[in-house]
């Protein structure tokens, strides 16, 4: 939303009932009422009725915000709280009041252009490839240095020709510039799924960093994205990051609905991994933007049965892990002290190996982080759920089609 653009008065919807206060993480860390939903849309509503002024407390109970959205969900009056504060931060932050670090400011400016931004990442690509995770938010993996996702999907949809639905896969800017082994991993399971795969090269960032950080140039990002995926004649737009695909659904919206890609799996009921025998256990976190933006119920169960690992749901699933998007970078101590109490479970975790499995990036970084940073000490692995489920390289077809069609 244009930060110019006045809101209804959704404030007045609140009934004050504090149901939201206790599923937010900014609340409990605090017990502060001014770090709570409701003490933020009062500041809010206040500051907009004329009867308080602008004050450095307001943008600071502001900022503090994860942007996680619990407090949509908890609301019984259903106050739109996760457009309140895009709103409010972006006029914040036009208006000099918020000052997203410089680290931001370039981020923002690079993910627009997607070709520089692959660019400039390839060294992070190239150091992953090498297996080796040199900073605290670049969990391991293999990505490939050169070749796109799109171009790996070209020649796997030649080599495998699958007839089942046709999907439009968003690919992202981080996911793709850093993280693409999980999109490689992403085409694979598709196809095995004899799904036809097609990556609309005019794809852009779905605009998530300029709505998290409340940086400009979100807009510009939609309109690019309805031109690349609207005209596209496929039976769904699918995303395997639950912000990126939040994000997109929004820009889309009402014409094409998005998909986490983990969703429309689960009503194909896909490929069975088997590992008779194994002792790991995977320990499933649901991202905020897949259960609060999305309001998915979860990750399908026959998709986290097929991955062939004993599983269970982490504890509190459903709570912020600390990520935000980018609030681990802008308010790196909060984020640190929300992760602590959601990852201590893992430091006395049964298996071998321990798996924290997730369907986001960003929350994989930053569950990377507490190992990284001493929070758990204990050798634990980060991987997306459309990685266990993976056949590899070398995979083959399935020999037949899905019994029944999507949607
Ligand atoms: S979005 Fe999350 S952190 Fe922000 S007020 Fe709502 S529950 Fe609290
Ligand atoms: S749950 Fe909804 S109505 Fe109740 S205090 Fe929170 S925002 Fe207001």
């Amino acid at each position: 939303m244009h930060p110019k653009t006045p809101l209804p008065d959704y404030f007045s919807n609140c009934t004050h009932c504090g149901f939201c206060l206790a599923v937010c993480p900014t609340y409990k860390l605090t017990g502060d009422e001014n770090n709570s939903p409701r003490g933020r849309l009062r500041l809010w509503s206040e500051e907009a009725a004329g009867r308080l002024p602008q004050d450095k407390w307001t943008d600071f109970y502001t900022d503090e915000c994860v942007g996680c959205l619990a407090c949509e969900t908890a609301c019984p009056a259903q106050v739109p709280y996760g457009e309140l504060f895009e709103h409010t931060r972006h006029d914040h932050v036009s208006a000099g009041r918020s000052k997203p670090p410089l680290a931001l400011r370039l981020a923002a400016a690079a993910v627009a252009r997607p070709a520089w931004f692959n660019l400039a990442l390839l060294p992070a690509r190239f150091i992953r490839s090498l297996g080796l995770s040199i900073h605290r938010f670049l969990f391991k993996g293999r990505p490939a240095l050169l070749q796109s996702t799109a171009a790996y999907a070209r020649e796997l949809m030649q080599q495998h020709r699958p007839t089942g639905p046709r999907v439009a896969f968003l690919t992202g800017c981080l996911m793709e510039a850093a993280f693409r082994e999980i999109n490689f991993a992403t085409v694979r399971v598709l196809i095995e799924n004899n799904v036809q795969v097609v990556i609309p090269e005019d794809q852009t960032c779905c605009g998530a960093f300029q709505e998290h950080s409340g940086l400009a140039g979100a807009e510009p990002l939609r309109a690019q994205n309805r031109r690349a995926f609207l005209p596209l004649d496929v039976d769904a737009v699918v995303s395997n990051s639950s912000g990126c695909g939040y994000s997109l659904g929004k820009s889309l919206a009402p014409e094409r609905p998005v998909r986490d890609v983990l969703a429309f799996l689960g009503e194909l009921g896909p490929v069975r991994r088997e590992r008779a025998g194994s002792r790991a256990r995977l320990y499933v976190d649901l991202p905020c933007h897949l259960v609060h933006g999305q309001k998915a119920a979860g990750i399908p169960q026959n998709v986290l049965d097929a991955t062939g690992y004993s599983w269970e749901l982490a504890p509190n699933a459903r709570d912020c892990c600390g990520s935000g998007g980018v609030y681990n970078i802008q308010k790196p101590e909060n984020a640190r002290a929300i992760l602590a109490g959601k990852s201590a479970f893992l430091n006395e975790a049964e298996g071998a190996p321990v798996i924290l499995g997730t369907s986001n990036h960003v929350c994989m970084m930053q569950w990377h982080s507490a190992g990284a940073t001493g929070l758990v000490t204990r050798p634990y692995e980060v991987s997306h759920i459309i990685q266990l489920l993976d056949p590899g390289a070398g995979f083959a077809v399935r020999a037949t089609a899905p019994a029944s069609a999507p949607c």
